[in-house]
């Protein structure tokens, strides 16, 4: 188990010259020369993302569409993972709890709320030992790991690759890191953000909670961060 109770997140893969692309597409729409003249021609940044802003703000989305990238994940539960896994844009490659058998305790993920009260903390930990005794119990006595694995918690850590492109990725971040979200999807989602942000500054204003880029909250309870919408149309 990772010390640290938190997503290991790495970008492994992301294209060349993100934001010539991403330019690029942008100005292929509204220009009467060719996409690979006008890659050629752009390197005047500020320029580039006036343009681009412009074009995202306009909902012109399939003109991120074209940027993929690529997350090693691990140190998340499987109960973080099933919420990633719903995102229907993403491609993923997911360590499989068929193929790959337990050997002793499973890794698993502590939940804060959890690790911070120490009783409970205790049970949660027995309650895991429990299961990984059982766990070995079936699967010593030949029960293969795909049934043996009925008895795995949610907390069960895994690994995954996932793949996704920037319109995706601007919209999980939109969602995943609102504080409304889910505490482990959103430090994963984070994490991801943080490492695609080190290469690629140019894309911080984006890779935020939804409420950043509307200027309101549209959840039924809000953390205060912006005003609520029915607050704004108050006014
Ligand atoms: C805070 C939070 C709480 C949640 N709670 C629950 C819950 O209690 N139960 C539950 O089941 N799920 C829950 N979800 C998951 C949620 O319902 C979605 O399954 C998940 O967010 C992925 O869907 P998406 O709309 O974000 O779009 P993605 O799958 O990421 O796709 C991106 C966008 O593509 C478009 N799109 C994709 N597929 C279609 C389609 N078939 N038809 C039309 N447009 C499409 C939509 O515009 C969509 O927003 C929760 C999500 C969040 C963020």
């Amino acid at each position: 188990m990772e010390e640290n109770n938190k997503p290991v997140v790495h970008l492994i893969s992301k294209p060349e010259n993100m934001l010539k692309t991403v330019y690029t597409a942008c100005r292929t729409c509204y220009s009467a020369d060719t996409p690979f003249n006008i890659y050629n021609s752009t390197d005047d940044e500020e320029k580039m993302l006036k343009l681009i802003e412009r074009v995202i703000s306009s909902g012109h989305y399939s003109t991120i569409e074209h940027i993929q990238v690529t997350f090693a994940i691990s140190n998340v539960s499987r109960a973080c993972t099933h919420q990633l896994v719903r995102h229907r844009h993403m491609s993923f490659s997911q360590k499989s709890q068929r193929y790959v058998k337990e050997k002793g305790q499973f890794d698993y993920l502590i939940p804060p709320t959890i690790e911070r009260n120490k009783e409970l903390k205790e049970k949660f930990v027995n309650f895991m030992g429990e299961i990984s005794k059982l766990y070995c119990e079936f699967t010593d006595a030949g029960i293969p790991a795909e049934d043996a694995r009925a008895v795995l918690p949610n907390a069960a850590a895994t690994s995954i690759v996932a793949s996704l492109n920037l319109r995706e990725l601007i919209h999980i971040a939109n969602l995943r890191l609102c504080s409304r979200a889910q505490y482990e999807i959103r430090q994963m989602v984070k994490a991801m953000c943080d490492e695609l942000i080190k290469e690629e500054p140019w894309l911080k204003p984006y890779l935020v909670p939804k409420c950043e880029r509307y200027g309101f909250c549209d959840e039924d309870k809000s953390c205060g961060r912006k005003p609520k919408l029915d607050e704004i149309k108050a006014l």
